[in-house]
């Protein structure tokens, strides 16, 4: 695989997830971390986007609730170089009926070289990372190349 480099600015794009037995957790941690996160523009799935604009009182880009389509949504969209960090707490002790878009999701966030939160420790080191408010060149795949090396 070819790579080139994408540049994450000062500003991202972060998306928030949260499985139902995890919603509060979510809730709880941006309430702390609010004064980070509204310096960036935010994302979610539908039912944790509209229990975090009405938590935080601030604008989320709600999706589609995720069983019906928005984790696709956000994986398309990380694809599409329109997410820059991913923090999604997923439930670790019980089965979602849309677990094959869940690991869909997580495999395209590993694909395209996003920082990825699954729990509150994590969460809170790319928040406290040197790179959350500064400009950060991440390796990804050159998908010209990769497009080129099959066609030719
Ligand atoms: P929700 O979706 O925010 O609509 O609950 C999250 C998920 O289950 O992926």
């Amino acid at each position: 695989m070819k790579y080139t480099t994408r540049e994450l600015t000062k500003n991202k794009r972060i998306a928030l997830v949260a499985h139902d037995h995890m919603k509060k957790e979510l809730l709880t941690w941006s309430t702390s971390r609010v004064d980070t996160l509204k310096k960036h523009e935010l994302f979610a799935t539908g039912t944790t986007g509209n229990l975090l604009s009405n938590t935080l009182n601030l604008p989320i880009n709600s999706l589609l609730s995720g069983p019906m389509g928005g984790d696709q949504q956000l994986g398309a969209k990380i694809a599409e170089g329109k997410i820059d960090i991913l923090i999604f707490f997923w439930d670790p002790m019980n089965a979602a009926p849309h677990d094959p878009d869940v690991k869909a999701l997580l495999r395209l966030a590993a694909v395209w070289n996003i920082p990825v939160a699954t729990n509150i420790a994590t969460a809170d080191f790319i928040l406290d990372s040197i790179h959350i408010n500064a400009s950060y060149q991440a390796r990804i795949p050159d998908y010209q190349g990769y497009l080129a090396d099959r066609t030719k």
